[in-house]
């Protein structure tokens, strides 16, 4: 009896040790708040379900930026992360970096959240505002008023279907503000300056609907 119950402790407490030794899901995302409204995550990236939006993915490092956007523009998401062939290739629908987006009509949304949101992400045409890479509303063909709001983030190079390694956002992901624990990987992430990004010009129009 007393040795079954020791077996059954030494098994506990290998169990134990096992789910304090396993990797945590957010053990390789470093995120640093390099502006009020800038955050730069390198690592952990993965393509997830978008809360509330049924059958919708994207890029997990996105997710506060989403529900920044749904309280306060009442959105509705009609694609994410995607690899339908109605999206750019080299666009950032098929890494899980782009949004596209309509009024949340049955909270009372309207085309006037819309603009604004479009307004905040790019107060004038063809010049975003970090983190974003692209934004497509009025005077983008298939885009705009009536139609969709498209936004994409900025990001390191990367390959359809390959979460990019660094990701700029306007909230930081899962909470994690202000220094890393881990400087060389941001070091290494410094390649790729917000201003760099910025730089990097989109296809004009990055996807075809
Ligand atoms: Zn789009």
């Amino acid at each position: 009896m007393r040795l079954h119950l020791k077996i059954l402790v030494s098994l506990a407490l290998a169990t134990a040790l096992v789910g304090l030794s396993a990797p945590s899901a957010i053990a390789d995302m470093q995120s640093t708040q390099i502006k009020r409204h800038l955050c730069q995550t390198v690592g952990g990236g993965r393509f997830v379900e978008i809360p509330g939006f049924p059958g919708e993915m994207i890029d997990r490092r996105l997710i506060p930026d989403i529900r920044w956007m749904k309280r306060r523009y009442d959105i509705f998401i009609t694609d994410g992360y995607s690899t339908s062939s109605i999206h750019s290739w080299n666009g950032e629908h098929p890494i899980g970096l782009a949004l596209d987006i309509v009024p949340r009509w049955s909270r009372g949304g309207t085309w006037d959240d819309i603009d604004r949101l479009a307004y905040k992400t790019e107060p004038v045409q063809n010049s975003p505002r970090a983190p974003w890479r692209w934004v497509g509303y009025d005077g983008d063909v298939n885009h705009g008023r009536g139609h969709h709001l498209h936004l994409s983030y900025m990001h390191s190079p990367t390959e359809p279907m390959e979460p990019a390694r660094v990701v700029y956002t306007r909230r930081c992901p899962e909470g994690r503000v202000g220094k890393t624990s881990s400087a060389s990987s941001v070091q290494s992430a410094d390649e790729f300056t917000p201003r760099s990004l910025e730089k990097s010009i989109a296809p004009v129009v990055p996807e075809t609907r």
